[in-house]
């Protein structure tokens, strides 16, 4: 994919969009075992990544087992962006 500038450049005429944010409190992470909605554990910023761990905290299911984790870019994290702080554990969108 050409880069921005690379679009201004070429196709000065053009719309250009910005690159979709993705925001984790609209994604629906299920537990493939069981298929109760997962629980938003833990956050830790990784090398152009954020990481977000969840657990099915349904009690039939191992946390341990079951964990699962959802990397967003850092650049299209709208969540993080908004929570450059507390990493969402304030819970708000
Ligand atoms: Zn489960």
């Amino acid at each position: 994919m050409p880069s921005l500038g690379q679009v201004l450049l070429e196709d000065a005429s053009g719309p250009v969009y910005p690159p979709p944010m993705i925001n984790i409190r609209d994604l629906s992470v299920r537990c493939g075992r069981c298929m109760n909605f997962m629980t938003l554990a833990s956050y830790a910023p990784r090398d152009g990544w954020n990481a977000y761990t969840f657990e099915c905290e349904t009690g039939g299911c191992d946390p341990a087992a079951s964990r699962t984790v959802v990397e967003v870019p850092i650049e299209r994290d709208e969540f993080a962006q908004k929570h450059p702080d507390c990493g969402g554990s304030c819970g708000t969108r």
